[in-house]
Protein backbone atom coordinates (compact mmCIF):
# COMPACT_ATOMS: atom_id res chain seq x y z
CA UNK A 1 0.00 0.00 0.00
CA UNK A 2 2.90 2.46 1.08
CA UNK A 3 5.01 1.27 -2.41
CA UNK A 4 1.98 2.13 -4.31
CA UNK A 5 1.21 5.63 -2.85
CA UNK A 6 4.71 6.53 -3.18
CA UNK A 7 4.57 5.09 -7.20
CA UNK A 8 1.63 7.61 -7.18
CA UNK A 9 3.65 10.67 -5.99
CA UNK A 10 6.82 9.92 -7.96
CA UNK A 11 3.92 9.95 -10.94
CA UNK A 12 2.40 13.62 -10.09
CA UNK A 13 5.96 14.54 -9.52
CA UNK A 14 7.09 13.40 -12.95
CA UNK A 15 3.73 14.81 -14.68
CA UNK A 16 4.35 18.21 -13.50
CA UNK A 17 7.96 17.69 -15.04
CA UNK A 18 6.84 16.46 -18.32
CA UNK A 19 4.70 19.50 -18.75
CA UNK A 20 7.26 21.87 -18.01
CA UNK A 21 9.01 20.53 -20.75
CA UNK A 22 5.84 20.69 -23.00
CA UNK A 23 5.54 24.43 -22.39
CA UNK A 24 9.34 24.71 -22.51
CA UNK A 25 8.32 23.51 -26.61
CA UNK A 26 5.42 25.86 -26.38
CA UNK A 27 8.04 28.64 -25.62
CA UNK A 28 11.20 28.05 -28.01
CA UNK A 29 8.35 27.35 -31.21
CA UNK A 30 7.20 31.28 -30.08
CA UNK A 31 10.58 32.22 -30.13
CA UNK A 32 11.39 30.63 -33.17
CA UNK A 33 8.27 32.19 -35.00
CA UNK A 34 9.63 35.39 -33.37
CA UNK A 35 12.82 35.33 -35.50
CA UNK A 36 10.51 34.74 -38.25
CA UNK A 37 8.62 37.81 -37.68
CA UNK A 38 11.30 39.57 -37.75
CA UNK A 39 12.72 38.02 -40.82
CA UNK A 40 9.08 38.76 -42.69
CA UNK A 41 9.35 42.73 -41.57
CA UNK A 42 12.75 42.78 -43.18
CA UNK A 43 11.89 40.75 -46.36
CA UNK A 44 8.78 40.78 -46.70
CA UNK A 45 6.91 43.91 -45.21
CA UNK A 46 3.36 43.31 -46.60
CA UNK A 47 3.20 39.63 -45.24
CA UNK A 48 3.40 40.73 -41.29
CA UNK A 49 -0.07 40.74 -40.18
CA UNK A 50 -1.00 37.31 -42.00
CA UNK A 51 2.30 35.73 -40.23
CA UNK A 52 1.42 37.60 -36.83
CA UNK A 53 -1.82 35.89 -37.06
CA UNK A 54 -1.72 32.78 -38.67
CA UNK A 55 2.11 31.71 -37.46
CA UNK A 56 2.24 33.60 -33.89
CA UNK A 57 -1.93 34.25 -32.38
CA UNK A 58 -2.98 30.86 -33.74
CA UNK A 59 -0.60 28.42 -33.72
CA UNK A 60 0.72 29.57 -29.77
CA UNK A 61 -3.26 30.21 -28.77
CA UNK A 62 -3.72 26.80 -30.14
CA UNK A 63 -0.88 25.30 -28.43
CA UNK A 64 -1.87 27.04 -25.09
CA UNK A 65 -5.61 25.97 -25.54
CA UNK A 66 -4.14 21.82 -25.52
CA UNK A 67 -1.91 22.90 -22.36
CA UNK A 68 -4.67 24.40 -20.42
CA UNK A 69 -7.32 21.47 -20.88
CA UNK A 70 -4.56 18.89 -20.81
CA UNK A 71 -3.87 20.56 -17.28
CA UNK A 72 -7.17 21.03 -16.13
CA UNK A 73 -8.01 17.64 -16.97
CA UNK A 74 -4.71 16.14 -14.45
CA UNK A 75 -5.89 18.94 -11.59
CA UNK A 76 -9.97 18.63 -12.35
CA UNK A 77 -10.04 14.57 -13.36
CA UNK A 78 -7.15 13.32 -11.35
CA UNK A 79 -6.22 11.64 -14.88
CA UNK A 80 -2.32 10.57 -14.40
CA UNK A 81 -2.21 8.85 -17.56
CA UNK A 82 1.39 8.60 -19.02
CA UNK A 83 -0.87 7.71 -22.29
CA UNK A 84 -2.77 11.44 -22.17
CA UNK A 85 0.30 12.60 -21.86
CA UNK A 86 1.88 11.41 -25.17
CA UNK A 87 -1.09 12.77 -26.84
CA UNK A 88 -0.64 16.26 -25.79
CA UNK A 89 3.08 16.47 -26.94
CA UNK A 90 2.08 14.56 -29.94
CA UNK A 91 -0.87 17.73 -30.57
CA UNK A 92 1.70 20.49 -29.96
CA UNK A 93 4.61 19.20 -32.08
CA UNK A 94 1.78 18.79 -34.31
CA UNK A 95 0.75 22.47 -34.18
CA UNK A 96 4.51 23.36 -34.31
CA UNK A 97 4.27 21.20 -37.74
CA UNK A 98 1.24 22.50 -39.49
CA UNK A 99 2.22 25.99 -38.98
CA UNK A 100 4.99 25.71 -40.68
CA UNK A 101 4.55 23.34 -43.02
CA UNK A 102 7.43 24.98 -45.69
CA UNK A 103 10.21 24.14 -43.14
CA UNK A 104 11.75 21.01 -43.63
CA UNK A 105 12.80 18.70 -41.05
CA UNK A 106 10.20 19.40 -38.44
CA UNK A 107 8.60 16.25 -38.39
CA UNK A 108 11.43 15.12 -36.40
CA UNK A 109 9.74 16.87 -33.52
CA UNK A 110 7.39 14.04 -32.79
CA UNK A 111 10.47 12.31 -31.87
CA UNK A 112 10.45 14.41 -28.85
CA UNK A 113 7.09 13.61 -26.87
CA UNK A 114 7.93 9.79 -27.60
CA UNK A 115 10.91 10.08 -25.59
CA UNK A 116 8.60 11.16 -22.83
CA UNK A 117 7.44 7.50 -22.95
CA UNK A 118 11.58 6.59 -21.34
CA UNK A 119 10.72 8.19 -18.34
CA UNK A 120 8.29 5.76 -17.51
CA UNK A 121 11.07 2.69 -18.40
CA UNK A 122 7.73 1.43 -19.85
CA UNK A 123 7.74 -0.77 -23.40
CA UNK A 124 3.75 -0.87 -23.41
CA UNK A 125 4.12 3.36 -22.82
CA UNK A 126 6.64 3.89 -25.67
CA UNK A 127 4.97 1.31 -28.11
CA UNK A 128 1.68 3.32 -27.26
CA UNK A 129 3.60 6.49 -28.47
CA UNK A 130 5.47 5.12 -31.25
CA UNK A 131 2.01 3.92 -32.62
CA UNK A 132 0.33 7.71 -31.92
CA UNK A 133 3.05 9.48 -33.52
CA UNK A 134 3.15 7.45 -36.86
CA UNK A 135 -0.71 8.46 -36.82
CA UNK A 136 -0.13 11.75 -36.52
CA UNK A 137 2.76 11.41 -39.03
CA UNK A 138 0.30 9.91 -41.52
CA UNK A 139 -2.06 12.86 -41.35
CA UNK A 140 0.09 15.22 -41.86
CA UNK A 141 0.69 13.49 -45.05
CA UNK A 142 -2.79 12.66 -46.27
CA UNK A 143 -3.80 16.29 -44.95
CA UNK A 144 -4.33 18.52 -49.04
CA UNK A 145 -2.74 21.64 -47.85
CA UNK A 146 0.24 19.75 -46.42
CA UNK A 147 0.70 17.07 -48.73
CA UNK A 148 1.59 19.57 -51.47
CA UNK A 149 4.72 20.24 -49.97
CA UNK A 150 5.60 16.56 -48.62
CA UNK A 151 6.79 14.57 -50.44
CA UNK A 152 6.41 10.76 -50.78
CA UNK A 153 9.98 10.54 -50.24
CA UNK A 154 9.97 12.82 -47.31
CA UNK A 155 7.37 10.38 -45.68
CA UNK A 156 8.76 7.82 -46.01
CA UNK A 157 12.19 9.11 -44.64
CA UNK A 158 10.52 10.93 -41.44
CA UNK A 159 8.78 7.68 -40.90
CA UNK A 160 11.82 5.47 -40.78
CA UNK A 161 13.72 8.02 -38.82
CA UNK A 162 10.74 7.60 -36.20
CA UNK A 163 11.06 3.62 -36.66
CA UNK A 164 14.78 4.06 -35.93
CA UNK A 165 14.26 6.34 -32.96
CA UNK A 166 11.22 3.69 -31.29
CA UNK A 167 14.65 1.22 -31.80
CA UNK A 168 16.89 3.45 -30.19
CA UNK A 169 14.86 4.78 -27.25
CA UNK A 170 13.77 1.15 -26.97
CA UNK A 171 17.38 -0.46 -26.31
CA UNK A 172 17.74 2.92 -24.16
CA UNK A 173 14.93 1.53 -21.93
CA UNK A 174 16.07 -1.98 -21.85
CA UNK A 175 19.45 -1.36 -20.88
CA UNK A 176 18.11 1.10 -17.88
CA UNK A 177 15.70 -1.97 -17.04
CA UNK A 178 18.83 -3.99 -16.74
CA UNK A 179 20.36 -1.55 -15.31
CA UNK A 180 17.53 -1.36 -12.98
CA UNK A 181 17.83 -4.86 -12.05
CA UNK A 182 21.20 -4.75 -11.26
CA UNK A 183 20.58 -1.76 -8.34
CA UNK A 184 17.61 -3.86 -7.31
CA UNK A 185 19.72 -7.19 -7.22
CA UNK A 186 22.49 -4.97 -4.72
CA UNK A 187 20.04 -3.62 -2.45
CA UNK A 188 18.08 -7.13 -2.28
CA UNK A 189 22.31 -8.61 -1.28
CA UNK A 190 22.75 -5.49 1.30
CA UNK A 191 19.33 -6.00 2.89
CA UNK A 192 20.42 -9.60 3.10
CA UNK A 193 23.70 -8.85 4.48
CA UNK A 194 21.99 -6.54 6.83
CA UNK A 195 19.97 -9.22 8.72
CA UNK A 196 23.39 -11.92 8.45
CA UNK A 197 24.93 -9.16 10.91
CA UNK A 198 22.39 -8.38 13.22
CA UNK A 199 21.48 -11.87 13.63
CA UNK A 200 25.14 -12.34 14.02
CA UNK A 201 25.38 -9.82 16.48
CA UNK A 202 22.76 -10.96 18.40
CA UNK A 203 24.14 -14.51 18.42
CA UNK A 204 27.37 -12.68 20.33
CA UNK A 205 24.93 -11.13 22.92
CA UNK A 206 22.65 -13.56 23.42
CA UNK A 207 22.52 -16.75 25.67
CA UNK A 208 20.73 -19.83 22.85
CA UNK A 209 19.08 -21.62 25.66
CA UNK A 210 17.68 -19.21 28.07
CA UNK A 211 17.59 -16.36 25.20
CA UNK A 212 18.69 -13.94 28.40
CA UNK A 213 22.15 -11.74 27.57
CA UNK A 214 25.18 -13.89 28.07
CA UNK A 215 28.25 -13.65 30.55
CA UNK A 216 30.02 -10.96 28.14
CA UNK A 217 27.34 -8.68 27.43
CA UNK A 218 26.24 -8.18 31.22
CA UNK A 219 29.73 -7.44 31.97
CA UNK A 220 29.25 -4.43 29.56
CA UNK A 221 26.03 -3.47 31.08
CA UNK A 222 27.65 -3.47 34.54
CA UNK A 223 30.16 -0.98 33.33
CA UNK A 224 27.52 0.88 31.68
CA UNK A 225 25.54 1.40 34.63
CA UNK A 226 27.80 1.50 37.26
CA UNK A 227 29.20 4.69 34.96
CA UNK A 228 25.77 6.35 34.56
CA UNK A 229 25.03 5.71 38.00
CA UNK A 230 28.28 7.42 39.28
CA UNK A 231 28.02 10.23 36.85
CA UNK A 232 23.90 10.63 37.28
CA UNK A 233 23.19 9.12 40.65
CA UNK A 234 20.82 6.71 39.43
CA UNK A 235 19.95 3.83 41.84
CA UNK A 236 21.47 0.18 40.47
CA UNK A 237 21.57 -3.03 42.53
CA UNK A 238 22.73 -6.15 41.46
CA UNK A 239 21.43 -9.02 42.01
CA UNK A 240 22.52 -12.45 42.18
CA UNK A 241 20.89 -15.94 41.93
CA UNK A 242 21.64 -19.23 42.24
CA UNK A 243 19.20 -22.73 41.81
CA UNK A 244 19.59 -24.66 44.52
CA UNK A 245 20.84 -27.80 44.49
CA UNK A 246 20.34 -27.88 40.78
CA UNK A 247 23.46 -30.61 40.30
CA UNK A 248 20.52 -33.19 42.08
CA UNK A 249 17.69 -32.57 39.56
CA UNK A 250 20.31 -32.98 36.47
CA UNK A 251 21.13 -36.41 38.05
CA UNK A 252 17.20 -37.46 39.17
CA UNK A 253 15.46 -36.22 36.35
CA UNK A 254 18.17 -35.74 33.61
CA UNK A 255 20.22 -32.69 31.88
CA UNK A 256 17.44 -32.68 29.16
CA UNK A 257 14.67 -31.84 32.24
CA UNK A 258 17.53 -29.12 33.64
CA UNK A 259 17.98 -27.60 30.78
CA UNK A 260 13.77 -26.92 30.42
CA UNK A 261 13.87 -25.81 34.13
CA UNK A 262 16.63 -23.61 33.46
CA UNK A 263 14.36 -21.79 30.24
CA UNK A 264 11.56 -21.37 32.46
CA UNK A 265 13.28 -19.69 35.47
CA UNK A 266 15.14 -17.65 33.03
CA UNK A 267 11.40 -16.54 31.27
CA UNK A 268 9.63 -16.19 34.56
CA UNK A 269 12.35 -14.15 35.79
CA UNK A 270 11.56 -11.76 32.70
CA UNK A 271 8.39 -11.70 33.39
CA UNK A 272 8.91 -10.21 36.90
CA UNK A 273 11.25 -7.32 36.18
CA UNK A 274 10.69 -3.84 34.57
CA UNK A 275 12.05 -2.84 30.95
CA UNK A 276 14.91 -0.63 32.68
CA UNK A 277 16.09 -4.17 34.59
CA UNK A 278 18.69 -6.31 32.39
CA UNK A 279 18.57 -9.96 32.91
CA UNK A 280 21.70 -12.57 32.18
CA UNK A 281 22.76 -15.84 32.16
CA UNK A 282 25.89 -15.57 34.20
CA UNK A 283 26.97 -18.64 34.22
CA UNK A 284 25.39 -22.14 34.19
CA UNK A 285 22.15 -22.36 36.57
CA UNK A 286 23.02 -18.11 38.20
CA UNK A 287 21.45 -15.44 36.66
CA UNK A 288 22.96 -11.71 37.65
CA UNK A 289 19.67 -9.00 37.44
CA UNK A 290 21.11 -5.66 37.04
CA UNK A 291 18.09 -3.51 38.38
CA UNK A 292 17.65 0.38 38.35
CA UNK A 293 15.33 3.30 38.88
CA UNK A 294 14.27 2.07 41.79
CA UNK A 295 14.96 2.36 45.61
CA UNK A 296 16.56 -0.50 47.27
CA UNK A 297 13.86 -1.31 49.31
CA UNK A 298 11.62 -1.66 46.17
CA UNK A 299 14.10 -3.76 44.43
CA UNK A 300 14.16 -5.93 47.63
CA UNK A 301 10.29 -6.45 46.98
CA UNK A 302 10.60 -7.25 43.72
CA UNK A 303 13.34 -9.98 44.05
CA UNK A 304 11.68 -11.29 47.18
CA UNK A 305 8.60 -11.25 44.92
CA UNK A 306 10.56 -13.46 42.16
CA UNK A 307 11.83 -15.75 44.92
CA UNK A 308 8.23 -16.89 45.94
CA UNK A 309 7.23 -16.93 42.59
CA UNK A 310 9.84 -20.01 41.41
CA UNK A 311 9.19 -21.73 44.59
CA UNK A 312 5.99 -21.84 43.88
CA UNK A 313 6.06 -23.07 39.96
CA UNK A 314 5.29 -26.40 38.55
CA UNK A 315 7.61 -28.43 36.78
CA UNK A 316 5.56 -31.41 35.35
CA UNK A 317 8.46 -32.95 34.07
CA UNK A 318 9.86 -33.28 38.00
CA UNK A 319 6.50 -34.98 39.11
CA UNK A 320 5.87 -31.02 40.70
CA UNK A 321 8.79 -31.28 42.66
CA UNK A 322 9.56 -27.19 43.62
CA UNK A 323 12.72 -25.68 42.34
CA UNK A 324 14.07 -22.68 44.73
CA UNK A 325 16.57 -20.15 44.41
CA UNK A 326 19.38 -18.45 46.87
CA UNK A 327 19.89 -14.41 46.18
CA UNK A 328 22.33 -12.24 47.23
CA UNK A 329 20.98 -8.71 46.57
CA UNK A 330 23.66 -5.06 46.93
CA UNK A 331 22.46 -1.59 46.39
CA UNK A 332 24.98 0.08 44.75
CA UNK A 333 27.44 2.52 46.17
CA UNK A 334 29.87 5.55 44.91
CA UNK A 335 32.32 3.97 47.22
CA UNK A 336 32.04 0.51 45.68
CA UNK A 337 34.62 0.11 42.84
CA UNK A 338 32.69 -2.75 39.89
CA UNK A 339 34.74 -5.98 41.00
CA UNK A 340 33.92 -4.91 45.00
CA UNK A 341 30.43 -4.33 43.57
CA UNK A 342 30.12 -7.82 42.15
CA UNK A 343 31.87 -10.14 44.95
CA UNK A 344 29.86 -8.41 47.64
CA UNK A 345 26.91 -9.44 46.12
CA UNK A 346 28.14 -13.18 45.81
CA UNK A 347 29.28 -13.10 48.86
CA UNK A 348 25.57 -12.01 49.94
CA UNK A 349 24.29 -15.48 47.91
CA UNK A 350 27.07 -17.44 49.56
CA UNK A 351 25.33 -16.35 52.90
CA UNK A 352 21.92 -17.01 51.65
CA UNK A 353 23.09 -20.39 50.82
CA UNK A 354 24.70 -21.80 53.95
CA UNK A 355 21.77 -19.95 56.01
CA UNK A 356 19.75 -22.98 54.33
CA UNK A 357 18.87 -21.93 50.08
CA UNK A 358 15.86 -20.57 49.22
CA UNK A 359 16.25 -17.05 50.79
CA UNK A 360 17.35 -13.33 49.48
CA UNK A 361 20.06 -11.81 51.31
CA UNK A 362 19.95 -8.28 50.69
CA UNK A 363 22.56 -5.26 52.17
CA UNK A 364 22.55 -1.40 51.27
P1 LIG B 1 23.74 -25.27 45.18
O1 LIG B 1 22.42 -25.29 45.78
O2 LIG B 1 24.84 -25.13 46.16
O3 LIG B 1 23.87 -24.22 44.13
O4 LIG B 1 23.94 -26.65 44.52
P2 LIG B 1 23.96 -26.97 43.00
O5 LIG B 1 23.80 -28.42 42.80
O6 LIG B 1 23.00 -26.14 42.28
O7 LIG B 1 25.38 -26.44 42.60
P3 LIG B 1 26.55 -27.08 41.78
O8 LIG B 1 27.50 -25.99 41.42
O9 LIG B 1 27.13 -28.21 42.57
O10 LIG B 1 25.89 -27.59 40.44
C1 LIG B 1 25.51 -26.80 39.42
C2 LIG B 1 25.08 -27.71 38.32
O11 LIG B 1 24.49 -27.04 37.24
C3 LIG B 1 26.22 -28.49 37.72
C4 LIG B 1 25.98 -28.52 36.25
O12 LIG B 1 25.89 -29.81 35.72
C5 LIG B 1 24.64 -27.85 36.10
N1 LIG B 1 24.56 -27.09 34.88
C6 LIG B 1 25.33 -26.04 34.53
N2 LIG B 1 24.93 -25.59 33.32
C7 LIG B 1 23.90 -26.37 32.92
C8 LIG B 1 23.07 -26.40 31.75
O13 LIG B 1 23.21 -25.62 30.83
N3 LIG B 1 22.10 -27.35 31.68
C9 LIG B 1 21.91 -28.26 32.70
N4 LIG B 1 20.94 -29.12 32.56
N5 LIG B 1 22.70 -28.24 33.78
C10 LIG B 1 23.66 -27.31 33.91
MG1 LIG C 1 23.17 -24.02 42.28
MG1 LIG D 1 26.11 -22.38 40.82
Amino acid sequence: MEKHNLSRMDYKQWFEKILGFYWFMVLISLLGQCIGLMLTIIYYPDGVVSFLLFKIILPTSLQIIIMLVCIFIIKRKKIYSSRFLTITGTLIALVIILTHPEVPGLQVMLLLPMSVALIYFDKSKLRFSFVVNIIALTSIYLLPTIRVSVTEYEYFSYLLALIAGYFIYLAILERGNEVLEIVKKASEKEKELLVKSTMMERLTKIDALTNLYNHKTFQEYLDQFVEQSLKYEMPLQLAILDIDNFKAINDTYGHSVGDLVLKRLADEIVGKVTENDIVARYGGEEFALLLTNKSIEETYQLIEDIRLHIARLNHEEMKDVKVTVSIGLKDFKASLTKLDFFQKTDALLYKAKRNGKNQVIVEK
